[in-house]
């Protein structure tokens, strides 16, 4: 059966990145909405739009009897997630699936292994993934816990299980330390994600993220799309991206990107995925698996000319990748700045009427985002309201090309950040790629006045 309509359950430019995907590919699209959202792109964009509830996201984006309602007015024959709301969620996956509906995304038992972090960072370390040192799973026991840290040495983290958003963590300097703060972690574990699991690692003091593209056929092919350094981050918040990282080589790209495809292939992994790691010292930390597309996935679509989303919804439509690995290229260098609604200093959300909107625009300059002139942002949701994205031949050419862009592109009404980027691309470190993950959150404290 091929798909001939799809229902995308989000909203704002992810929505429409799929919608433009499905189109290119024939076929027609269902909006699901808020009330709220009645207004958004998404929704006029669309072959049909369903209003499936309130503002409030648990009573609209992830209301599930809703979703699954308005796919089956629609007659809809697959659903895609996008990223956020429920595309981690393995029982959301499931109830498509036993509806007869095509999922866009992973097996859900592997989204359900994934989302289970001492699970995951086993599957990975069976799978012959490089680990941060700690815990062999679950610590619950003080005793074990000592001999643990003092085996990985000091300062080590504890982890929720089930933590997520950069939550649930406590990083433990020293042995005195240890017993408040495994309580601690514990109770707070519980209270936020119902589950008071915790695990030990050794705390790394100045890593980059670098993250890795996979992509399966879960029959047991897979192919990876290269990196992703992700380092420039606000409170576990990616803020600016690019591809290739900086500090990667060609040979450690093909040596890593060689492991997380095998990885992949090894498991029947199905649909886009990306791999994220710690990177210190040379040497490569599994921390997690995301299964879904992500924020960042168009600077990976800039240097490869490989279109994610389209791939997706291919492989769930059972046709296979369309590529193998030695089809692909890495060309060139790409940035992604995260356009918010926020005071660029502040970090205040400054949702509200965009009264004058124009993008940039030119060779090698993307923008995805639903926004138009007279269209409100609502407080609701998430503050990111687009995404320029430049690729150049050089890293040089590309930060050329983002200043240019950021300069041409005007938001009115509401503030934005883009005021950061301008000075994030301005800055030494940044331009000689020489920052982690503690960068931009010393530089904030630098630069407050
Ligand atoms: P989440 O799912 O909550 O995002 P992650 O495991 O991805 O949790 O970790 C989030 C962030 O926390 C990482 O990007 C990194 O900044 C920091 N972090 C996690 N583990 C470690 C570690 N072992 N050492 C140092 N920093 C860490």
């Amino acid at each position: 059966m091929a798909i001939e309509k799809i229902l995308i359950a989000n909203r704002g430019e992810i929505a429409l990145r799929i919608h433009r995907a499905a189109h290119e590919m024939g076929i027609k699209t269902v909006a699901v909405h808020s009330t709220a959202d009645a207004d958004a792109m998404h929704v006029r964009l669309a072959n049909e739009a369903i209003c499936i509830g309130p503002p409030s996201a648990a009573d609209s984006y992830l209301n599930i009897p809703a979703i699954i309602s308005a796919a089956e007015i629609s007659d809809a024959d697959a659903i895609h997630p996008g990223y956020g709301f429920l595309s981690e969620n393995a029982q959301f996956a499931d109830i498509i699936e036993s509806h007869n509906l095509i999922f866009i995304g992973p097996k859900p038992e592997h989204i359900r292994t994934m989302g289970d972090k001492v699970m995951a960072k086993k599957t990975a370390g069976a799978l012959g993934m490089p680990l941060v040192p700690g815990s062999d799973g679950a610590v619950s026991e003080i005793d074990d816990a000592r001999r643990i840290a003092k085996d990985v040495g000091y300062p080590v983290i504890i982890k929720a299980a089930s933590g997520g958003g950069g939550r649930g963590m406590k990083v433990v300097n020293s042995e005195e330390e240890l017993e408040t703060q495994m309580q601690q972690a514990g109770s707070e574990a519980k209270a936020a994600f119902g589950d008071a699991t915790v695990y030990i690692e050794k705390y790394l003091g100045n890593p980059r993220h670098i993250e890795f593209q996979v992509f399966g056929d879960g029959e047991g092919n897979a192919i990876h799309l290269g990196e992703r350094d992700c380092s420039l981050q606000r409170r576990h918040q990616k803020v600016l991206e690019e591809a290739p990282s900086p500090v990667i080589s060609a040979e450690e790209r093909a040596r890593m990107g060689g492991i997380v495809s095998k990885a992949m292939a090894d498991m029947g992994y199905r649909g886009a995925g990306t791999i994220e790691f710690l990177w210190e010292n040379g040497e490569f930390y599994f921390i997690e698996m995301n299964t879904r597309i992500q924020v960042e996935h168009p600077v990976t679509e800039m240097i490869t000319g490989f279109d994610l989303v389209r791939e997706q919804i291919r492989v769930a439509d059972g046709r296979g990748l369309s590529v193998t690995q030695d089809m692909l290229e890495f060309r060139g260098h790409a940035m992604e700045c995260r356009i918010n609604a926020e005071d660029p200093r502040s970090f205040i959300p400054s949702p509200g009427k965009v009264d004058y909107y124009h993008p940039a625009g030119g060779m090698h300059v993307r923008v995805d985002s639903g926004l138009y002139a007279g269209y409100s942002v609502p407080p609701y949701y998430d503050s990111m309201v687009a995404k320029l994205i430049c690729y150049g031949r050089t890293r040089e050419s590309c930060m050329m090309r983002m200043r240019r862009a950021l300069e041409e592109m005007v938001i009115s009404g509401i503030k934005t950040n883009i005021p950061l980027h301008q000075d994030l691309l301005r800055d030494p470190d940044v331009i000689n790629g020489d920052y982690t993950i503690k960068w931009l959150e010393d530089w904030l404290a630098r630069n407050a006045n």
